[in-house]
Parts: structure tokens; C-alpha cells; sequence
């Protein structure tokens, strides 16, 4: 059956902004596949990138093998924001965990900002890196109430320079009314997401690892019981001493055990045309990374060149070119339902990708059956898989210590064995419960 195409599809491209406005660093599509490495690498977005470099950097001989084009997954295709927190909050990490691992957990995040721009500094990196600060917005009354107990906690146990901004004070923040008020996050950074990765991929060939693109991983055989695999990919077979997957939501075959482990929920965005200085000072006086406190989220921020970028689970569906248009539509409107002067605002982009969540909405890393893995970022992938390249890096190198998530439970999706067919279910209760005001 035909698709019918919603109103506005003239001049609007089904591409990432970010993808489209930033230069890879090179054509990886016809390198010559080494015989035998250290560290075969399996995705080139930020996981994989990042643990190529630092992998090389540690003197590892690395090839990084990726399915499709740098950067073509989450990396290249999110909101662009760096942000400080777990995505359960620091209030259900403490009830879960204990305050000693909820305050490590938690400051794993400010390490991964820090790395990010640290990279930047150090490398003179162009990728419209901005400590602007991060701001989570109340949807409901008794939302906001939840923040002031977050920011209680976070400034007397972690020191975190959190603000609390009631809802008498919001216009400061935000061009809207509907919001019940704001945390914001000081520590919470911006991107280009775009540039960020291409530049990754180019530090991580100087530094001496290999990228293959087009090369996708279609069978790992162990050799005895150790660590070392030959890699089959599309383009020739790789011995590796190391396996490192970083496949996030786009995980499938032949890792089954970590596809069980994540449920891809589709996430999309929209960014406007170029917007007047001044309404960009009215929408986002102070450029934070926003986000909303709903089940099915708004994100957005401005982009380098005075964009408004919005995004949300619009839709509990995979991402796919009929399904990013319709959640573009949905979300267009719910863009002019937070903003009413942006009503009428011209789309110039649209799409989607995959969010690589967990049952328990944290990270999991480690190694089984001596592939070693690092993935379920959900949500907050941008720092925190730049900064666990690094930190499956340095296990491969030796330090295991240096992985803080490795004993948590991680336990599979009950009855996901392949596309995941709960979605729609999930999306209908979650929806349910942001209506209820
Ligand atoms: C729309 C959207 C908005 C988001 N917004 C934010 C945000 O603002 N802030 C934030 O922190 N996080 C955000 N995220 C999440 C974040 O982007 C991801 O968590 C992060 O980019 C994951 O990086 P990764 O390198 O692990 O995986 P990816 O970037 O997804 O890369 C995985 C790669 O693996 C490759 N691959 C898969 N299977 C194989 C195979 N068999 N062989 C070879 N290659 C293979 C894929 O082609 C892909 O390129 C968002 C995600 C989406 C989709």
C-alpha cells in the first residue's frame, strides 16, 4: 500500500541534520582488512570510535568493523546533548542501589562530559562543544515537587551546582508557559554531534587503528575458550585477540545474547529552519540542553546555526522512513504546542533512530562468552559511549577495575527474541500516563 505522505514533505530532507552539515573524515568503504589484530572493534559510532582510539592509543593493533558508514547509527542521528545524570534519576539509583554506588554511578556521567571535552581542548576539535548547561522540565505539579528532594540530594552527596527555577521564574529559561518549573544543570553540555564523530574517527586512524565501513559482522567463531575469535565479516575474516561490540540499538545477529538485552525504542526529531536571533533568545535565553520530565519526552535545544532541533519518542514504533515521517508530524505539532509562536514554523529535517534501552535503564559492560560489550546507554549515550569506549579500552588493555557497571544484573527481555513486539504495548501505557494530569 502506498504511504501518504503528510502535509509538509516539500524541501524536507529525511536525513540527520547533523550527518548533513558535517565532512567525514574518509572513505572507509574499501580499506584492506588486516589478517590479524589486537582489538576488532564491532560499530563505528561513539562506543566503538572512542574505544578504537584510546585502544590505539594504548599501543593495541585495532580495526573497526562497521556494518554501514561511520557514525551512521545513534551517534549521528540524537539531540546533540552531553548531559549530567542517569536516566532512572538520582533519587531511584539511591533506593536501588545504596547512596556509595548511586553517587558513583552518577558521577560516571561528569566523567564523560569531561572526557568529551577534554578531547575537544586537547585536539582543537571544531564540533560546537558548549557547557551551556542541562535543563529537565516539570510536566506535571508534583514533578517539580520531585526535583527540589534530586536537588536536595544531589548538591549535599555528590556537590553537584544543580539550580532549582519555580515556575514564576521559568520565562528566564524557556519560551513557553507549560512547563511547572526546572532543574538545571550547569555541568550539562552541548554538541555536533555530526562533527564529533567524523573527528573521532580521524583522531582514532592517526592514532593507527583501521576503520572498515561496509564491513558487517555476520558471524564471531571462539577459538577454544579464551578471548580470541575470528571475526567473519562481509568483507573477510579477522582473527582478534579482543572483541569489542558497541552495536547499541542496533544490535542483532550473531550477538543474540546482547539483542535480548536491549529494547530498541525508536526516537525522532525534527529541526526547524533557521530561526531570527531574537526568537532564539526567546525560546532558549541560555542555550541549555532541555528535556521534559514525561514518559513520552520532549527534547530539544538550539542547534550551532539558530535551529530549533525537537525531539521525542513520539511514537513507541522502530524507527523507519514511514515511521519517522509520521512521528516528524507529531511532533510538529507538539513543537507548537510548547512553543505556539514556532505554529507555522517551516521543517527542513526529519528522522529517526534507535535508542538502546535496558530492562533497568542502566548501563551494561562487561564480557560474555569472551566477547567483551558495552551498551544500554538509554538515552544518554552521547558521554556516557564516548567515555565507555574508553573504558572497554582500557579492560581490553588489562584494567577490568576500570569498569564500574560490570556486576550488575542484566537480565534479558522476557520473550524478545528478535524485532520487538512489545513496543506498541509499552507506548500505549506511558501515554496513558502523561495524559493524566
Ligand atoms: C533520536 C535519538 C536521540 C538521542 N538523543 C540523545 C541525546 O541527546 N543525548 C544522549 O546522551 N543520547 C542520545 N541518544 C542516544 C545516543 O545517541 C546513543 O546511546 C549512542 O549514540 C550510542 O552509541 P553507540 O556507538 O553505542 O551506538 P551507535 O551509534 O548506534 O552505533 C552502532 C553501530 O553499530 C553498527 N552495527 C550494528 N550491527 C553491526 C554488525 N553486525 N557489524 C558491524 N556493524 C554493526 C551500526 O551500523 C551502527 O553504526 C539518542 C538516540 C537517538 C536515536
Amino acid at each position: 500500500m502506498a504511504t501518504r505522505l503528510p502535509a509538509q514533505t516539500v524541501g524536507l530532507k529525511t536525513s540527520s541534520y547533523w550527518l548533513d552539515t558535517a565532512t567525514p573524515s574518509g572513505d572507509y568503504r574499501h580499506t584492506t582488512l588486516p589478517q590479524r589484530v589486537d582489538v576488532a572493534i564491532v560499530g563505528a559510532g561513539f562506543t566503538g570510535l572512542s574505544a578504537a582510539l584510546h585502544a590505539a592509543k594504548l599501543g593495541k593493533s585495532v580495526a573497526v568493523l562497521e556494518a554501514n558508514t561511520v557514525n551512521w547509527g545513534a551517534s549521528g542521528r540524537n539531540g546533540g546533548m552531553a548531559t549530567t545524570g542517569l536516566a532512572i534519576g538520582f533519587g531511584k539509583a539511591i533506593k536501588r542501589y545504596g547512596e556509595e554506588r548511586a553517587i558513583s554511578y552518577f558521577q560516571e556521567y561528569n566523567h564523560a562530559i569531561d572526557l568529551i571535552e577534554s578531547l575537544v581542548t586537547e585536539n582543537d576539535l571544531k564540533v560546537d562543544y558548549t557547557r551551556s548547561g542541562k535543563m529537565t522540565l516539570a510536566w506535571k505539579p508534583e514533578h517539580y515537587e520531585g526535583f527540589k528532594g534530586s536537588a536536595e540530594k544531589l548538591k549535599r552527596l555528590v556537590g553537584q551546582p544543580v539550580q532549582l527555577v519555580p515556575k514564576s521564574e521559568i520565562r528566564s529559561e524557556i519560551g513557553s508557559d507549560v512547563y511547572h518549573g526546572a532543574i538545571v544543570d550547569p555541568l550539562g553540555a552541548g554538541l555536533h554531534v555530526g562533527k564529533f564523530g567524523h573527528e573521532l574517527a580521524r583522531l582514532a586512524v592517526e592514532a593507527g587503528a583501521s576503520i572498515h565501513e561496509k564491513a558487517r559482522v555476520v558471524d564471531v567463531k571462539r577459538i577454544g575458550r579464551g578471548y580470541v575469535h575470528d571475526v567473519v565479516t562481509s568483507r573477510g575474516t579477522i582473527r582478534a585477540d579482543r572483541v569489542i561490540v558497541g552495536t547499541s540499538g542496533y544490535t542483532g545477529r550473531p550477538f543474540g545474547w546482547m539483542q535480548r538485552r536491549v529494547v530498541p525504542v525508536g526516537s525522532y526529531i525534527i529541526v526547524t529552519e533557521q530561526l531570527p536571533q531574537a526568537v532564539v533568545d526567546e525560546l532558549l535565553p541560555n542555550r541549555r540542553m532541555a528535556s521534559d520530565s514525561k514518559n513520552f519526552l520532549y527534547y530539544f535545544r538550539i542547534t550551532p546555526d539558530n535551529r530549533l532541533l525537537f525531539g521525542g519518542r513520539a511514537r513507541f514504533a522502530m524507527s523507519s522512513p514511514d515511521s519517522d515521517l509520521k512521528s516528524g508530524e507529531i511532533l510538529k505539532k507538539a513543537m507548537g504546542e510548547v512553543f505556539p509562536r514556532l505554529k507555522g514554523t517551516r521543517i527542513d529535517y526529519t528522522w529517526g533512530g534507535l535508542v538502546d534501552i535496558s530492562m533497568d535503564q542502566m548501563v551494561h559492560a562487561g564480557e560474555h562468552d569472551g566477547l567483551f560489550y558495552s551498551m544500554n546507554y538509554s538515552g544518554h549515550g552521547v558521554q556516557m559511549a564516548t567515555w565507555m569506549g574508553k573504558v572497554m579500552a582500557d579492560v581490553v588493555g588489562g584494567n577490568t577495575a576500570a569498569n564500574i557497571w560490570n556486576d550488575l544484573p542484566n537480565p534479558a527481555v522476557p520473550g524478545h527474541f528478535g524485532p520487538p513486539w512489545f513496543l506498541p504495548l509499552a507506548g500505549a501505557w506511558y501515554g496513558l500516563l502523561d495524559k493524566i494530569r
